[in-house]
């Protein structure tokens, strides 16, 4: 029998909110200081304590929830996750059950030849995170600098068909919330976290197969190498005629492959109910408004726009749009020298390469946009060739000095008065009798050594156009 399978994905990722308190008490919130230094009664759990809504917890969340064209539910309601572990004080997550903040968006991925294809947010809710346990070889350590760190849960719809859609998704999702600047989005640091639901079904099939959720993965690319693996191993285990039981994997990153951690719970475990220590409230229109107008261009909206006003094409739009730093950096260079294609070139090829050979970013460099403006004005004036160009830049981002400057204290300048390449061309021609001679007989591509030979001479300072016209009169005309 043969059978063909289609893979069903639905990824959930929680991700960490960058306020600068937690969401239910005045402690820092922050990654990596002394262990349990952070916290007091209220994220410690102690009875007698009260929460307090962090309101900016609340408005990053509705702004998330905005971008991702999501329904924002002005009725906020908070309720209690029951369930006992060490890294849970109180022994419930006060989380949102069935008024998520947020719910019905969409995130749109790219598929091939330009087109979109839409994955459907089912919702977003606000909650607590946890503790964060360490386990070492004579017990197991608490810190609970992590409890009440504010979490937006983000779950989409089981509209994913394949690991490289949901990696897609994971892409456009942390490009957005960067653009927000609502999170550090860094999985390294958990403070961006992905479980991955995964199923197989006959590809005539409409019900949904039985599902494992994958956790533990802390890059985009674990994610997808674990969505792989596991839909291998679903294929195999019906092949064989068994069946999948639905239970949480933990992805094993050394051994590149899933292991079973236990049966998954149901809701109805958590006994859910309304938390009545906050109560519930509405948020007013306006407010919803306002932080609808404070959201920042996103980068669908950006990418078009800059192929249209700076007429890019999709690729030079997309590297740009891939970081907001370089894509203000492009418009900001754009508007001291209108010349966006040579701008984006310089952006998406030297640039880049010299900020990912320093291990660095834009926001480290010392670079402003007039200067990086003014180094392509002088290459398109001529003043210095493209390959000298991108030396110049090296000592640009080294120094921080000008173009002007650099070129004039290090004597880049390319020679171009005709006296002095007439001399040189002379040399040339006086050390490379043969190639003369088979430039007199007709062979002209060996003009194009004979120019090297030149630039070569001149450390490359020379005008190529220049110097081919001097060759040609010196040997033709002679
Ligand atoms: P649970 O109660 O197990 O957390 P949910 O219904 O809340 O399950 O869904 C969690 C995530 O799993 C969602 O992203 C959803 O789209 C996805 N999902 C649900 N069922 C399946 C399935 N059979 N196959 C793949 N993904 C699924
Ligand atoms: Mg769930
Ligand atoms: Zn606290």
């Amino acid at each position: 029998m043969s059978m063909d399978f289609e893979t069903v994905i639905g990824l959930e990722v929680h991700l960490q909110l960058k306020t600068a308190t937690k969401i239910f008490c005045a402690c820092a919130n922050q990654f990596g200081e002394q262990p349990n230094s952070l916290t007091c009664p209220v994220c410690l759990g102690l009875p007698g304590t009260l929460p307090v809504l962090n309101k900016k917890v609340l408005e990053y969340g509705i702004k998330v929830g905005l971008a991702l064209g999501c329904e924002i539910n002005p009725y906020i309601k908070f309720d209690r996750k029951n369930y006992y572990y060490p890294d849970l004080p109180k022994a419930y997550q006060i989380s949102q059950y069935d008024f998520p903040v947020a719910k019905n968006g969409l995130v749109m991925i790219p598929m091939e030849k330009g087109e979109l294809k839409k994955i459907r947010v089912n919702r977003a809710h606000l909650e607590e995170d946890a503790g964060k346990l360490t386990h070492e070889a004579d017990g197991t350590l608490v810190d609970y600098n992590r409890t009440g760190t504010p979490l937006l849960e983000i779950v989409t719809e089981a509209d994913m068909r394949s690991p490289q859609e949901a990696y897609d998704y994971l892409q456009v999702l942390k490009l957005t919330l960067q653009y927000l600047n609502v999170s550090d989005c860094d999985m390294e640091k958990g403070s961006l976290r992905c479980d991955a639901n995964v199923s197989i079904r006959p590809r005539e099939e409409t019900k949904l197969g039985t599902k494992s959720e994958i956790k533990n993965m802390n890059s985009f690319k674990a994610v997808k190498a674990a969505l792989e693996y596991e839909v291998i191993r679903h294929t195999q285990v019906i092949l064989s005629g068994e069946k999948i039981v639905q239970e949480t994997r933990l992805w094993d990153d050394n051994k590149q492959m899933t292991l079973s951690m236990r049966s998954k719970e149901e809701a109805h475990d958590y006994r859910y109910f309304p938390d009545p220590d906050l109560v519930p409230f509405v948020v007013k229109a306006d407010k919803i408004k306002e932080i609808r107008q404070s959201l920042p261009e996103l980068p669908y909206a950006k990418l078009e726009r800059f192929k249209n006003q700076y007429n890019l094409n999709g690729y030079d739009a997309f590297i740009l749009v891939l970081d907001q730093t370089i894509a203000q950096f492009f418009e900001e260079c754009v508007a001291l020298y209108p010349e966006a294609k040579k701008i984006a070139n310089w952006l998406n090829g030297p640039l880049l390469r010299e900020i990912s050979d320093r291990k660095s970013s834009l926001a480290e460099l010392k670079l402003v946009p007039a200067s990086l403006a003014g180094l392509i004005k002088m290459v398109e004036d001529g003043v210095v060739s493209n390959l000298v160009g991108k030396d110049v830049l090296k000592i640009m981002l080294d120094t921080g000095k000008s173009a002007e400057q650099i070129i004039q204290e290090n004597g880049l300048a390319q020679v171009s008065d005709q006296e002095s390449l007439t001399r040189i061309v002379d040399e040339i021609i006086k050390e490379n009798p043969k190639a003369v001679g088979e430039i007199k007989s007709g062979k002209e591509n060996v003009l194009g050594f004979l120019v090297g030979q030149t630039m070569k001479k001149t450390q490359g300072k020379a005008n190529p156009k220049m110097i081919g016209e001097i060759i040609k009169r010196r040997i033709l005309d002679a």
